[in-house]
């Protein structure tokens, strides 16, 4: 078992543990070149193991940091930073590295590569070139600088977030406050209360709790106070203006990045980003954005229209205002479908979520999933699985860690311990996954009770985690989701979450915990219907952010002070269709893009969901679980890793390139 062993993490000896790490990787790849005679044996597989041995020392640190942030990790982790960036950039500057390796290109020897060793030499010497190789040594130096600065402002600018969000608190101790929130979210913000050793109700910044509060709460006074929090945490506004405030460091991360591309030969980050994705123009990736745009307005602004007329006549409120959207929104689906997501929450009981979820993947690729007694976790909430191959081998270990709880990174996300990789013994390195995820825990005896939500987003994390973790390729750069181009990395995620809208599978997932009846037909019905609710004003969210992202990284002009909230509003006007007060300062907790590797590139959801939606179109066609066309799938989608170019690994399944169609139809725009 190559698990990592979690509680021998000591904060105060990561630092040192790192730098004699990073000095003996060093000293391993200087001796390799003085040893000169390149093959592959002699420079790429020592150069893999360095590569590992680092990944998965700093893998461990990175991830208790998101998970159990403590001031004592918090502290290692800040320090380590400027160490491995050095490295990096040390390594990317390494000009006898880069002619090392470009003279393996012209060796005998490749032309007895196989497709993976190809793919992993062509990516090296670009990413040597993009790393600023060729540049002269004052250059070098300037590169470096840059690189080292951004990875401490981007850590900055996370954890102004984190701690933003866990500076606020409400209590109320009047139940008539409360009215309107469901009896789930009143029961965690009661014991969010009791933790704190208060009365009544604490309502916090966390997911669970704000959006229990923004979507049901019947005071408008409460759902406004907490939206005013929420939406100016780490700004220049609001409740903690100023504390935690990210202004300077977004123009910072822009100005940097731009220097960087620049450097580099490139006009903008945006055209930097593109050099290492499937889509090859700033202008390719801008005319898909609108060509969405253009499909989803007129739907949308019917969408809003029908709100509004829902609002002033069913609730009395004239204007929506944003903290009423959600609000209203919710109190219209429930008229129109007669459902809710909290009536929903029953049927998506853990045990039951996650014994169905292995069942799926059972049923379309023979895998079992089994936990893993004994194994050494990070918080008692936390569980470890093994998944089984045909053969009874194991293929791959994962974590689940599914709860929101303080001193945790908000949101869901999917990360590895390692990948696979053949070893010196001949035998494959088992793939880790981690999957994390931020629902509210068990309250009381009954077990954690999920939404339909929820599971999307559960299956959404594991489709990531399966793409890592079933991959058949020996070479750790491209194996699993290495190496995979940062547009196409979304695909496996977002098909899987189909999984929890077909009647077939649904039924493995949702049964009432406590009566044990599946969902009624009738539930299932009102969910389809509900399915495509308001799917145009949510795809032009989702361009709301892309487009901001990708113009932002296209047009930034350090000496424009307020540019980047002109671009957002010249965004917002040509497609939002709801309001947006002047407070709102979303773009200050924007991770994906200013601390996450989304810059440039979030466009990359709606990209990929394009061939997500097309690929499950297929199973559509033959059925959900057909096991022949589920072969394929994990043949040509889940186990070339980063092997060959996207596009033809979609093409090798689906026998065509991917186009629109499918997405607009099944989110019901067409
Ligand atoms: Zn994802």
């Amino acid at each position: 078992m190559n698990l990592p062993n979690f509680s021998a993490i000591k904060p105060n000896e990561i630092e040192a543990q790192l730098k004699a790490l990073l000095a003996a990787n060093q000293e391993r790849i200087e001796n390799l070149l003085r040893q000169g005679n390149y093959s592959w044996a002699t420079l790429m597989q020592p150069l893999e193991e360095c590569d590992d041995r680092l990944h998965q020392f700093w893998s461990i640190v990175s991830h208790l940091h998101s998970v159990m942030d403590s001031e004592e990790l918090r502290t290692a982790y800040n320090n380590c930073l400027p160490y491995l960036s050095e490295y990096s950039t040390a390594i990317g500057h390494n000009k006898k590295l880069f002619e090392a390796i470009c003279s393996l290109q012209n060796s005998a020897e490749f032309t007895h590569y196989d497709e993976a060793q190809r793919r992993i030499i062509e990516n090296a010497i670009r990413d040597f070139k993009l790393a600023g190789v060729h540049l002269d040594e004052e250059k070098k130096a300037f590169y470096a600088k840059i690189v080292a600065r951004l990875s401490q402002v981007t850590s900055e600018f996370e954890q102004n977030i984190l701690d933003a969000t866990h500076a606020w608190q409400k209590q109320v101790s009047n139940p008539e406050a409360v009215s309107g929130i469901p009896a789930h979210a009143l029961e965690m913000a009661q014991q969010t209360a009791q933790q704190k050793k208060l009365e009544g109700y604490v309502f916090t910044l966390e997911a669970p709790s704000y959006l229990a509060v923004i979507k049901y709460a019947d005071s408008r006074t409460l759902r406004k106070e907490i939206y005013h929090a929420y939406v100016t945490r780490a700004s220049d506004l609001g409740p903690s203006a100023g504390k935690w405030d990210n202004s300077h460091n977004m123009r910072e991360i822009l100005m940097l990045r731009l220097r960087l591309a620049k450097l580099l030969g490139f006009e903008n980050y945006a055209e930097h980003s593109l050099a290492t994705k499937m889509a090859k123009s700033p202008d390719q990736v801008l005319a898909f954005l609108n060509e969405l745009v253009d499909a989803s307005l007129p739907r949308a602004q019917q969408e809003f229209k029908a709100l509004q007329q829902f609002a002033k006549q069913e609730l009395d409120l004239d204007a929506i205002e944003a903290w009423d959207v959600a609000y209203v929104s919710e109190k219209l689906r429930e008229r129109k479908f007669s459902v809710s997501q909290e009536e929903l929450r029953p049927y998506f009981a853990e045990p039951r979520v996650c014994e169905g979820l292995f069942s799926i993947v059972k049923k379309l690729f023979n895998l079992d999933i089994k936990l893993v007694e004994n194994a050494d976790l990070w918080h008692k909430d936390v569980k470890c699985f093994a998944i089984y191959d045909e053969s009874k081998a194991i293929r791959s270990y994962f974590y689940l860690d599914l709860y929101a709880r303080p001193n945790k990174r908000g949101g869901a996300w999917m990360d590895d311990y390692c990948g696979r990789r053949k070893l010196q013994n001949g035998e494959a390195q088992i793939p880790v996954a981690f999957v994390t995820c931020n629902f509210s825990g068990p309250i009381g005896d009954a077990p954690a009770l999920f939404t339909h939500d929820d599971v999307v987003t559960l299956f959404h994390e594991f489709g990531h985690a399966m793409q890592h973790m079933l991959t058949q390729v020996n070479y750790l750069d491209v194996a699993g989701i290495n190496g995979i181009p940062w547009d196409a990395v979304e695909v496996a995620s977002q098909f899987f979450e189909n999984y929890v809208w077909e009647k077939e599978s649904l039924y493995l997932i949702a049964q009432h915990y406590q009566t044990e009846h599946p969902l009624s037909p009738d539930l299932f019905a009102k969910m389809q219907r509900a399915r495509n609710f308001q799917s145009a004003m949510q795809m032009l969210r989702q361009l709301e952010f892309s487009l901001f992202d990708f113009i932002l990284h296209m047009e930034f002009n350090p000496t424009e002070e307020k540019q980047i909230q002109q671009i957002l509003g010249r965004v917002r006007k040509k497609i939002s269709v709801v309001p947006m007060p002047d407070f709102n300062r979303f773009q200050h907790s924007f991770s994906h893009i200013f601390a996450g590797g989304y810059a440039a590139g979030y466009y990359s959801y709606k990209w990929a969901e394009v061939m997500a939606a097309d690929a499950f179109d297929l199973f559509l066609q033959s059925g959900i679980f057909n096991r022949e066309i589920a072969q394929k799938y994990r043949k040509h989608i889940l186990e070339p890793g980063g092997t060959r170019d996207f596009s033809e690994m979609f093409a090798a399944f689906r026998g065509r390139e991917p186009n629109v169609e499918a997405l607009l139809k099944h989110s019901g725009i067409y």
